[in-house]
């Protein structure tokens, strides 16, 4: 089976045996990893390892905290205002689909929420340029969403904001391809597309950002407080923690984040040179600004949706539909998938193209 889920999402198959073979007795501990405690040191030796990946993977410089906290980036939508936006009580945001946008609503409650540019009038198939972005010198920082999981729009260059803290949630592109860390005063992302299971939210937070936290800010959800304990403030998300730095060896293994961006482009390349040739099949999105990590896309006639899917799934290719929001299809094609997956994806969908074209 081929498994196109936007997340949670696909997993290295090696991943997910390991994590069998070792799922009723880790290293000989005598536990599951899900009942050992998170002050233990069979625990600490996974999470130091995890931790230690991320770092290396990820070139995280050693002015930045990563922390591994739970809530998904929902609840960071609040709890990134919670502690940046104490400094000026004002903060941009950039709008270029679904997710930035419930960013910008959650953040309302906490201060004074500027748009700084929105991609709306473009019905959000392309990202503002830089230009167009009306940056406020008092914002505490600028949030973007790196990655538009439903829109299928993502940033292939980094904002300059100066000295503003750039903040960007990026649930659904980290860890698919190198990132210069050092651009950014905060990112977050949920694991559960490219990184592990649904339950784990890594932050990575530049230390002159901690210590601002607005008085109302729960203990488990201040920066600074889970530094200082260095993620376990409260029970972190343990069994979460065991197979993202799984995944993460897997991915070094692999060659690291430069080999997953080769590796992402030519799967993305796939799908979307059919797209461009297609009478049948369309991709909206500006080409500079397509996603490589979920591409969403429409049949001409809607009317053959079901069929296209059901056909799909009898190929072993699922969860291709397309969020309620938007419809039509979508492909989400995160470091897990194999371009056999998407080759055979584009074979179908050729096929299907000539049966009813
Ligand atoms: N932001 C982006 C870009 C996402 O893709 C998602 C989930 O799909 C979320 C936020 C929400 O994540 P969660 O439901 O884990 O809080």
């Amino acid at each position: 089976v081929f498994n196109f889920s936007p997340g949670p999402a696909t997993l290295p198959e090696p991943v997910l045996r390991k994590a069998a073979q070792e799922m009723l007795d880790w290293h000989g501990s005598g536990m599951s990893v899900m009942e050992m405690s998170h002050r233990g040191k069979q625990f600490i030796s996974i999470y130091d390892e995890a931790q230690a990946l991320a770092r290396e993977l990820l070139a995280v410089p050693a002015n930045y905290k990563v922390l591994f906290m739970q809530g998904g980036a929902i609840g960071e939508n609040a709890i990134v205002p919670m502690n940046l936006i104490g400094k000026t009580g004002k903060a941009d945001y950039v709008l270029t689909g679904d997710w930035s946008q419930r960013s910008f609503k959650e953040a309302q409650t906490f201060g004074t929420i500027n748009i700084a540019a929105t991609g709306e009038g473009d019905k959000f198939r392309s990202i503002p340029k830089q230009s167009t972005w009306k940056l406020d010198p008092q914002a505490s920082y600028v949030h973007i969403c790196s990655n538009e999981t439903i829109g299928g729009v993502e940033y292939h260059w980094t904002p300059d904001t100066g000295s503003v803290p750039l903040v960007a949630d990026m649930s659904s592109n980290l860890m698919s391809r190198p990132l210069d860390v050092s651009k950014y005063g905060l990112i977050y992302a949920g694991a559960q597309k490219n990184m592990g299971p649904s339950g784990l939210t890594i932050v990575i937070v530049r230390d002159d950002l901690l210590g601002h936290a607005l008085p109302i800010t729960p203990s488990a959800f201040n920066y600074q407080l889970q530094a200082e304990a260095d993620s376990m403030f409260n029970t972190p998300p343990t069994y979460a923690i065991y197979i993202a730095g799984l995944v993460f060896n897997h991915i070094k293994a692999q060659g690291g984040l430069a080999a997953m961006q080769v590796h992402n482009e030519a799967k993305a390349a796939v799908l979307y040179d059919f797209l461009d040739e297609s009478k049948f099949f369309y991709n909206s999105v500006a080409r500079e600004d397509r996603s490589l990590m979920n591409v969403p896309f429409k049949l001409k006639d809607e009317s053959l949706d079901e069929a296209f899917l059901q056909g799909a799934a009898d190929k072993g290719m699922i969860q291709l539909k397309g969020h309620r929001i938007s419809g039509g299809m979508r492909a989400s094609i995160y470091n897990a998938m194999p371009i056999e997956g998407v080759k055979a994806l584009v074979a179908y969908m050729k096929d299907f193209e000539v049966r009813h074209g």
